[in-house]
């Protein structure tokens, strides 16, 4: 059966910058569409440690960066939407943590102290001591220091489940390459499903959103030299157990990536898991397990001494960040949207960035699509579309069946 849908904007990719932008769309009154070929967020947003960064992390080399500017008017954003006055509702969304910690080990203490105590960051970071610090630092083995960081951690799960709740007819699941046919000349997208259904989509405009998944969607338009994208490595790592204290901070040094980076998520085991990036996730690019998690027990065992590690377990997890092509081949400092003979696509760089790449989406469909229009959809093609498959929600890299746990003592 073939049925047809006719609207404004299609979009691929339901992580946070498909998700961000669709319901931005759809509240100045565009039409639009998501097609999913996973789960939502499947990729790197599932992956992502929900930190809401300020730019903090971008000047601990002393300087103000392009990256901390751009990306220091994006709290309040979320911070708006999660009291839902923003431009966006997000009050049902869970927040893990409301600051982020910013702690430095021994010799490296007078020099961070200096720093934190400079004009740059007076307004940003708040020395703790004593009780005010997290309980783990409160440890009197802990001879460093601890500064708080107004920078929220979320749970990305929750936000996922937002956006799926409140957009469930708006939501595709496709049978991606089998199914999928783009015309980018026509703007027009014929669908297959797996059952033989056939969904037809007359947009204006179609925008790919899909993370690391833009690259083929770009190949199978024939656009791929005309837009590229650039993949950064990482191996982020994690541990676990039941009695793991909740942590939500970076450990800095002199350098512009943090010594560790840790944030703290419940599995649906129970346990609680310590999902790790920073310098390890970097630097272990490549590496073979035993060797990456042999160096995050030194650096644990190093930076937090007094933690028991007895009944822990620990393994990884690489994960590709997916970004618009930047010459040097490091972070991009903003959000991107490119247009190519009728494409529009558009990475977020950063999960904290996606409102940024949300409204550039708006902008670009004012200034080339007007007004908006509504959707029509043939009385035959209804029941199509209403039994049509919606995506589910992704699982986080922890949860998954295929992990090996190693236990972290020997
Ligand atoms: C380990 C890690 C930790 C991070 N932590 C943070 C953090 O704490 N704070 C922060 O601000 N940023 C963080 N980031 C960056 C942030 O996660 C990403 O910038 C952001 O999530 C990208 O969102 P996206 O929607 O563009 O892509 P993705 O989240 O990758 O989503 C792409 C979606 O498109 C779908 N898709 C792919 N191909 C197709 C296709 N052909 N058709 C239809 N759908 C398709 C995928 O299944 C997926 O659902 C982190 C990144 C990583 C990897």
């Amino acid at each position: 059966m073939e049925a047809q849908w006719t609207g404004d904007v299609v979009i691929f990719g339901g992580g946070i910058s498909g998700l961000w932008a669709l319901e931005r769309l759809k509240k100045a009154g565009y039409s639009a569409l998501l097609l999913e070929s996973q789960a939502l967020g499947a990729r790197q947003t599932i992956a992502s440690q929900g930190i809401i960064h300020g730019g903090t992390k971008y000047t601990l080399t002393g300087k103000v960066s392009d990256s901390a500017e751009a990306i220091g008017a994006m709290p309040q954003i979320w911070k708006d939407c999660l009291e839902g006055k923003g431009e966006i509702d997000l009050q049902a969304v869970k927040t893990l943590s409301s600051a982020q910690y910013l702690w430095s080990a021994g010799a490296l203490r007078s020099k961070v102290a200096t720093f934190f105590a400079g004009q740059l960051m007076k307004s940003r970071v708040e020395s703790l001591v004593g009780e005010d610090r997290p309980q783990i630092f409160q440890n009197p083995a802990f001879k460093g220091s601890v500064y708080r960081l107004n920078e929220l951690v979320l749970d990305v799960h929750s936000l996922l489940e937002k956006f799926s709740k409140e957009n469930h007819d708006s939501l595709l699941k496709i049978d991606w390459p089998k199914g999928i046919q783009i015309d980018r000349a026509r703007k027009r997208v014929r669908l297959t499903s797996p059952g033989g259904n056939s969904l037809t989509l007359q947009a204006r405009a179609i925008i790919f959103l899909a993370g690391k998944g833009n690259e083929a969607l770009l190949n199978s338009v024939g656009l791929k030299h005309e837009i590229e994208m650039q993949r950064r490595p990482l191996k982020m790592l994690m541990i676990k157990g039941k009695a793991l204290p909740p942590l939500y901070a970076h450990c800095i040094d002199a350098s512009s990536v943090p010594r560790l980076t840790i944030t703290t998520h419940e599995a649906k085991s129970g346990d609680q898991v310590w999902w790790i990036g920073g310098k390890p996730a970097e630097e272990g690019v490549g590496k073979p397990l035993q060797e990456v998690l042999k160096s995050l027990k030194k650096e644990l065992k190093s930076l937090l001494p007094w933690m028991n590690y007895a009944l822990v377990e620990a393994t990884s997890f690489s994960i590709s960040r997916a970004e618009p092509l930047n010459e040097d081949g490091k972070r991009p400092t903003q959000s991107a949207l490119s247009e190519k003979d009728g494409i529009w696509c558009g990475w977020p760089t950063k999960l904290t960035l996606a409102p940024q790449l949300a409204t550039k989406v708006l902008k670009m469909s004012e200034k080339q699509l007007g007004a908006p229009r509504k959707a029509s959809l043939s009385a035959e093609s209804h029941s199509i579309f209403q039994a049509w498959a919606r995506p589910e929600i992704a699982s986080y890299p922890w949860d998954a069946p295929s992990l090996e746990w190693n236990s972290f003592e020997d």
